[in-house]
């Protein structure tokens, strides 16, 4: 296997037009490959500038999730902090862990924040939403959204080799013209990822009502209390802002 290390975005569609695969930090794929064989080429985007932007609005695929820190949303650092072990938040990268993983942490926090992505394709550079990068394993280049007023993170522990545990992000976001305000909230229960999207100031139970009605057997009596919880709490320091 030969590593190709672009240094633009330009570069970077040259790589995929090569037939290069993508590579993040290699916590899920070497074992992948070692088991099933390796390809001829891989591109990992950890020199392109703009895969590495860390900013309060913007967040590159080549970024270490043990590097995203208080310049971005809580609800995004929050994600990252949960993910897996010391050692795997250390290597593994934002795209490796929305497009490349089954648990995908980061992905409430970004719907939460209404976040879109820019993806990388052999013919040019594209933005479209995450559940379209998702379904399509795109090439993803970074996260892009506006900051919103308050947000919150909160993931419940689970039991060693049972179901993921089940997460919940909020986030408050103010409308166009300073009125308006809106509220999401994004779920993953087992490893199914589900969002609402209300005018803020809904009740929590309505909260709830509208996430529930994406949720195919309703949430378990924990996951309720978590969604209520967070509703209110993060509804209450928006109110603050
Ligand atoms: C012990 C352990 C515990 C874990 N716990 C959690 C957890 O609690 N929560 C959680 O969410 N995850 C967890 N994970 C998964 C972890 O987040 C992934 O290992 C990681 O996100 C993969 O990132 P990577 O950069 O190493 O990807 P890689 O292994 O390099 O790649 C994985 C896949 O993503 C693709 N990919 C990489 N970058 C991109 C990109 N920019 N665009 C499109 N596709 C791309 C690759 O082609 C490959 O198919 C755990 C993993 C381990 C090993």
């Amino acid at each position: 296997m030969r590593l190709l290390l672009p240094a633009s975005v330009s570069e970077a569609r040259e790589c995929l037009a090569r037939g290069a695969v993508p590579i993040g930090g290699a916590t899920l794929v070497w074992a992948a490959w070692q088991q099933d064989g390796f390809p001829e080429l891989a591109v990992s985007l950890r020199h392109v500038p703009e895969a590495n932007v860390v900013s309060p609005e913007s967040l590159g695929s080549a970024v270490i999730l043990g590097q995203i820190d208080d310049r971005v949303p809580g609800v995004l650092r929050r994600a990252a902090g949960t993910v897996g072990t010391g050692a795997v938040r250390r290597t593994a990268t934002v795209g490796g862990n929305i497009v490349g993983s089954s648990l995908r942490c980061l992905l409430p926090a970004a719907l939460a924040l209404d976040a879109r992505a820019t993806v990388l394709e052999p013919d040019g550079v594209f933005r479209t939403d995450l559940a379209e990068v998702v379904a399509k394993r795109k090439v993803l280049l970074s996260l892009e959204w506006r900051k919103p007023v308050a947000d919150g993170y909160r993931k419940l522990p689970a039991e060693a080799g049972g179901p993921p545990p089940f997460v919940v992000a909020v986030a408050v976001h103010a409308g166009e013209d300073g009125h308006g305000r809106r509220l999401r909230v994004a779920v993953r229960d087992g490893y199914e990822v589900h969002c609402a999207d209300v005018p803020c100031g809904t009740d929590a139970e309505r909260v709830l009502a509208a996430v529930e009605t994406q949720v195919a057997d309703g949430l378990a009596p924990a996951a309720r209390e978590a969604v209520r919880e967070q509703v209110t709490e993060v509804q209450a320091r928006s109110g603050r802002s």
